[in-house]
């Protein structure tokens, strides 16, 4: 079975090729700057994937479809192509970013999925569209291949009312579906699945807290294989310290920063979205960056990091309360698959938890992946690079192949 996986943005659009016999990677790249008259393409081919048989140009692609169109091309390219025609394509899987509480799993696309995920816009108003007009190319372009829909949410819908509602007046979650949602919700459920095959263990008998650390950060308690709670909310912008985002803050600033300094709600909105964070604290969200400007003294670099781990630090502790057992910690993303220096912060004091971080195995660890605990750690810690198209392939031949 042959899937193609597909997340667009507003102006790009990614996609990977997946043979799912042996989970093989057949083609991956990227469409930038859609709509711009230098939109960048970059495309790799198998075999190898290598660096030196990648496909970079600069050209104009005016609109998603454009850029599906090339993407198409250049997959059945009589040169670097890998399929000779598109006919081969079994499915298209479509990453969604939000399918609030219509979407509890992966659906096959049909209209009345399209208008259920064009009800979600106003809870994702910068990803859904640009989602939707995805699937709207892709069906377009390969009308007879099977479409499906995989939510960014709907690992997270298995939370309970008293974890995914606010101390807000009820009505507001009834008529505006006011409420947590979470994201990175395929990424959490890769790690989680694959730390629980790992460790030998049904993923229905095992409790984990993983941790999603890269530009944007969340965290998951997962319980008996169910997200049970997790740190972002109805939007990315709740929880962890970020990149850019702020994450959990006194809701009552924003009211003082409009008093204060006649801030507007776009304005505070781009505040605490794109100057907060890492960045709000010492001017860069780009972890390797802050390392270094911390190694040469940077006092505020070494204040971001420090702040960084103490907030995830609070949230294992709350997820270790809410659990009650775990049996691991998974790291993945950017910086919990490559900064082990955040590891070992994040880590080190919280051996009363049964949480032992094996420093020189962290620091050592190859190829980002694997366990970093001591064997005398109740909880097993582990690096697991994430892979959201893998797990976006494996949900799309599991809704074909169920029928
Ligand atoms: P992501 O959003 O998953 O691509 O992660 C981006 C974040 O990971 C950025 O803050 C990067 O600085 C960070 N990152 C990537 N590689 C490394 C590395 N080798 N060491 C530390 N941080 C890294």
């Amino acid at each position: 079975m042959i899937i193609l996986v597909i997340n667009t943005g507003s102006s790009s659009l990614k996609y990977q090729l997946l043979e799912m016999e042996h989970e093989t990677v057949l083609a991956v790249g990227v469409v930038e700057r859609i709509g711009e008259r230098k939109a960048l393409v970059t495309h790799k081919g198998h075999p190898g994937l290598d660096q030196e048989k990648t496909f970079e140009q600069e050209q104009a692609v005016m609109d998603h479809r454009a850029g599906l169109h090339l993407v198409l091309d250049l997959i059945v390219d009589a040169e670097r192509g890998v399929l000779t025609s598109t006919g081969e394509i079994d499915a298209v899987g479509h990453r969604v970013v939000q399918g609030g509480e219509s979407f509890q799993q992966t659906r096959l696309i049909n209209n009345q999925v399209m208008a259920a995920i064009r009800d979600c816009n106003p809870l994702a108003p910068l990803h859904n569209p640009a989602n939707l007009v995805g699937i709207e190319v892709a069906a377009h372009l390969l009308p007879d291949v099977p479409q499906a829909a995989v939510f960014d949410t709907e690992f997270h819908q298995s939370m309970p009312p008293a974890a995914f509602l606010y101390p807000l007046p009820y009505s507001y979650y009834k008529d505006l579906a006011v409420r947590r949602y979470g994201f990175h919700g395929t990424s959490h459920k890769y790690v989680f699945g694959q730390a629980a095959a790992e460790m030998d263990r049904l993923p229905a008998q095992t409790n984990a807290i993983t941790l999603h650390l890269g530009n944007g950060c969340s965290m998951a308690a997962v319980k008996n294989g169910k997200c049970i709670d997790t740190s972002m909310g109805m939007t990315p912008l709740a929880g962890l310290m970020m990149g850019t985002r702020s994450g959990d803050i006194d809701p009552a600033i924003i009211f003082h920063l409009a008093a204060e300094k006649g801030l507007g709600v776009d304005h505070i909105s781009d505040l605490l979205n794109k100057e907060s964070g890492l960045k709000g604290i010492c001017g860069s969200n780009d972890m390797r960056d802050i390392r270094r400007q911390a190694a040469a003294g940077q006092a505020r670099a070494t204040l971001a990091l420090e702040m960084f781990a103490y907030r995830i630090k609070k949230y294992i502790g709350a997820y270790c309360a809410v659990l009650g057992r775990v049996d691991t910690l998974v790291f993945t993303a950017g910086i919990g698959e490559n900064d082990c220096q955040a590891r070992e912060d994040i880590c080190m004091g919280l051996e009363g938890l049964g949480i032992e971080i094996d420093p020189e195995l962290n620091r050592k660890l190859q190829n980002r992946h694997g366990p970093v605990h001591r064997k005398t750690s109740r909880v097993q810690i582990r690096v697991v690079p994430t892979n959201e198209e893998l797990q976006i392939a494996r949900e799309t031949k599991a809704l074909l192949t169920r029928g």
